[in-house]
């Protein structure tokens, strides 16, 4: 049975977190002398001399009226990178525990790792890219602590099977990180809706993609308020800035935006598709959940090379283990997209000849 208690890092289950101005009073009004700040105002104008509140507190009501999960069991971070990286300081320790990821995934697990001195296992996707629950359970063992899964993943755009999931969920006694980027572009349904059947499970979610908001690096993880509270202990006081918070506020209160670009990015991605299956170079579309597509095509390295040239960047896949010859392209614009299906008519004609 899964047990925080047993997994978490003991220094971190013992420490005493760093106590900000804004715990130890929480008050709203009143003369603030407690935090060394400006009271005069900010340099180049703005509203940014008090320190943002350290929990987001409404950042999180409003979201959790979204989502449905209390704001007791919301962590935000500097992107959902800064979540993964936490979870290998709470729970994974160096040289000595390991996680498990399935190879081809999202970079960041395995480079968070390195940056931990966590041992990586490594269970390939299926050649049509789904788990082996079964192999996965063989490659755990006592010091495994966290199970990373993508879905839809990155970069093969496919939604893993639920049932498969759940096996993880239901057998592994660690963490198991169900990384939800492009859930918003995906027909499945979220993994927040489960939270209160497994106590080991993690979410993430970012608004990095659907929202558009990359830029301002804001990232979600959902799970046991136990676990949250493990986060909230050892992230730093301040991660979330007040410009941040403000503009989460405001995109929170326009979710139909949002939902009508995910409309608009699903018909590109639909035509993107049919357009390059017309392709004689193009020897396979991978089904996408995603705001991108995974093309198997002949000469991927050639056709990169040349697409760049035409200053047109998709991702080279092509060395990643089971992406031979692939190429993952981001759904862009219309316009881009044109450019994007004219440059590639002409390159592989080009090369086919
Ligand atoms: C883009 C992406 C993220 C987002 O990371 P942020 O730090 O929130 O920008 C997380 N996971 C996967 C699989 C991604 O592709």
């Amino acid at each position: 049975m899964f047990e925080i208690k047993k997994i978490l890092r003991p220094h971190i289950a013992n420490l005493t977190p760093y106590s900000s101005a804004r715990d130890e009073y929480t008050g709203t009004e009143g003369i603030f002398l407690d935090a060394n700040e400006n009271p005069i105002g900010s340099v180049a104008g703005g509203n940014f001399n008090r320190y943002p509140d350290p929990y987001q507190q409404e950042v999180k009501q409003a979201l959790s009226n979204i989502k449905g999960v209390a704001p007791s069991q919301i962590f935000l971070g500097n992107g959902s990178d800064e979540a993964i990286d936490l979870l290998y300081r709470a729970f994974c320790i160096p040289l000595k525990d390991n996680v498990i990821i399935m190879p081809p995934t999202y970079g960041m697990y395995a480079v968070s790792a390195e940056i931990n001195t966590t041992e990586i296992r490594k269970v390939p996707l299926t050649s049509d890219y789904q788990l082996q629950p079964e192999k996965i359970l063989e490659a755990t063992d006592s010091n495994t602590k966290i199970i990373f899964v993508c879905s839809p993943n990155n970069p093969t755009g496919n939604s893993l099977h639920q049932a498969d999931i759940e096996f993880l969920l239901k057998n592994f006694d660690g963490l198991v990180v169900v990384d939800e980027a492009y859930i918003d572009f995906s027909s499945e349904t979220s993994w927040t809706n489960r939270l209160a059947d497994f106590q080991n499970l993690i979410i993430l979610q970012t608004f990095s993609k659907a929202w558009g908001l990359a830029g301002l690096r804001l990232g979600m993880a959902f799970a046991s308020e136990e676990i949250i509270q493990v986060l909230n202990k050892i992230k730093p006081p301040y991660n979330i800035n007040q410009l941040t918070q403000e503009h989460a506020l405001k995109a929170l209160a326009n979710v139909s935006e949002k939902e009508e670009m995910v409309k608009e990015l699903l018909a590109e991605r639909k035509r993107v598709s049919e357009k390059l299956s017309a392709l004689g170079s193009v020897k396979h579309i991978y089904p996408s959940d995603a705001n991108f597509i995974l093309v198997k095509i002949d000469e991927a390295n050639a056709v990169y090379d040349a697409l760049i040239k035409d200053k047109i960047i998709v991702r080279n896949r092509s060395s990643v283990t089971l992406c031979d010859s692939c190429l993952r392209i981001t759904i862009g614009t219309t316009a881009e997209n044109d450019t994007f299906l004219d440059a590639l008519v002409k390159i592989c004609n080009k090369t086919m000849a």
